[in-house]
């Protein structure tokens, strides 16, 4: 099967130009003026933009949490990414305490094979490291699971201590793996949470009350030191606050290879949602929390002036019915985690290339181009150019909708952004050469999706 796009607007991460896109089979084989060759298939792409797929870097797909599990699968996680102009994700596998990285990975591909509607890569969650086990983390880059995540919070679950912290970053230094960081002092929390408790303080609201920014920076800080110390790279997920940005601008200046994302969450909505009457903060409960409405401006400033670097969704949904009022007593139970795989580039593309805060190139860099980079993808994913696969986007700047739980296709009852009316959308999505998306409709096939072994040493350690 091969493809052209004539007259494609081709928007990379540095790149602005007109040409014409022949694809044969999965990869783009040729780019250039009014190509002559006679293809299966043609896509007019006149007045759009293309666009290298959005990758998402942080999603929690089928994911166990508090008694519940998240509420999309990776087929239609996968799927709802698509209808949104994503078509790579990267989740995240958890070794369970007690078990090996390698029974994690197994878990996480069972989950994912027959299912994911488009490609995926793998981090892995390292809850538990005995001296015995680092070992297994060469084991897993070898795999193509190049990232790991730890967690500064979460004591008793999920949370680390700053010796597994700097040991596994030392690993790295060694097999090129990238270490993530959940950067929020737990200790601290879960004294203060305990407290609030004890005083009867249950609702939402206390959920973003009890997690000071104040907490967010010190651990960004501890674990930006850690990293140095280690000679490493670190890179911050879900960055929400100013203070923890003032860190990461603060590393960066010195020459530290710090890194950090945010997520469209921290950018359009803030604490007050957290305060919403009738239990309706609980759709806004995940970790870190909603912040008070001026870090927002403040997060668009790094994104601009690249203190931060990516754009994800920490895509993680639990439905209002059943899942998130398991809490309705005590905010403690709410299931952390909201949806958002969907909405990330229309956010991005309204919020910022529409009210002029960052460019069309940089909007491609933030949701695409640097996430591939760092992660070990590129230049097989993140751009368009000659050899990379065909994962492709063409974007109708001009379509306008209303993002609602009516309409999306994420396997979830509410949306955070309910309302909110985006100009810009994608139109025609695919992925390996095939159409997944063509004009609202799904065209994609179920478990066509494959497993993206990642390289070590990616961009994040240049
Ligand atoms: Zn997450």
């Amino acid at each position: 099967m091969s493809t052209v796009i004539k007259n494609a607007r081709i928007i990379t991460g540095e790149q602005d130009y007109t040409a014409d896109i022949f694809i044969e089979r999965d990869k783009i084989s040729t780019i250039g003026m009014n190509l002559p060759m006679l293809a299966d298939r043609m896509i007019d792409a006149r007045g759009k933009y293309v666009i290298p797929g959005g990758i998402d870097v942080h999603t929690h797909l089928d994911m166990p949490f508090g008694g519940t599990t998240s509420s999309d699968d990776f087929e239609t996680g996968t799927r709802a990414a698509a209808f949104g102009g994503t078509t790579t994700i990267i989740d995240f596998a958890i070794q369970a305490r007690g078990t090996t990285m390698r029974e994690a990975l197994d878990t996480w591909w069972k989950k994912a094979e027959g299912k994911a509607c488009s490609d995926y890569g793998l981090h892995m969650i390292i809850t538990d490291l005995p001296d015995a086990h680092l070992e297994d983390m060469n084991e897993m880059v070898r795999e193509g699971v190049s990232s790991f995540k730890l967690f500064m919070a979460y004591p008793g679950v999920l949370m680390v201590d700053d010796a597994t912290i700097f040991k596994a970053m030392r690993k790295t230094a060694e097999n090129g793996g990238l270490i993530c960081m959940h950067a929020e002092n737990g200790s601290a929390i879960d004294v203060i949470v305990r407290k609030a408790v004890a005083e009867g303080k249950k609702a939402p609201i206390y959920h973003g009350l009890t997690r000071p920014t104040t907490a967010e920076a010190e651990a960004v800080n501890r674990a930006i030191a850690l990293a140095e110390m280690a000679g490493v790279p670190v890179y911050i997920v879900h960055l929400s606050s100013n203070d923890a940005l003032e860190r990461v601008a603060q590393a960066r200046d010195k020459g530290v290879l710090a890194y950090a994302e945010t997520c469209p969450q921290y950018l359009f909505l803030s604490i007050e949602d957290l305060d919403r009457p009738n239990f309706e903060g609980a759709k806004f409960v995940f970790t870190p929390p909603l912040r008070e409405k001026w870090h927002q401006a403040k997060l668009w400033e790094g994104l601009k002036t690249n203190s931060l670097q990516v754009v994800s969704t920490d895509h993680c949904p639990f439905c209002f019915k059943e899942q998130k009022e398991l809490g309705r007593e005590d905010f403690t139970k709410i299931p952390n985690g909201g949806p958002g795989i969907e909405n990330r580039l229309q956010l991005l593309y309204d919020g910022g290339v529409n009210k002029d805060r960052i460019s069309l190139n940089r909007w491609v860099e933030l949701t695409s181009t640097t996430p591939a980079k760092i992660f070990g993808m590129y230049p097989r994913k993140g751009t368009i150019a000659v050899g990379s696969d065909a994962d492709l986007v063409i974007w109708n700047p001009t379509t306008e909708h209303v993002i609602s739980a009516k309409t999306h296709h994420m396997r979830v009852d509410y949306s955070m952004f309910e309302g909110t009316r985006v100009k810009g959308n994608a139109e025609t999505v695919l992925s390996r050469g095939d159409i997944i998306v063509d004009k609202g409709q799904w065209q994609g096939r179920t478990g066509r999706g494959q497993f993206i072994k990642r390289d070590a040493f990616g961009g994040a350690w240049k």
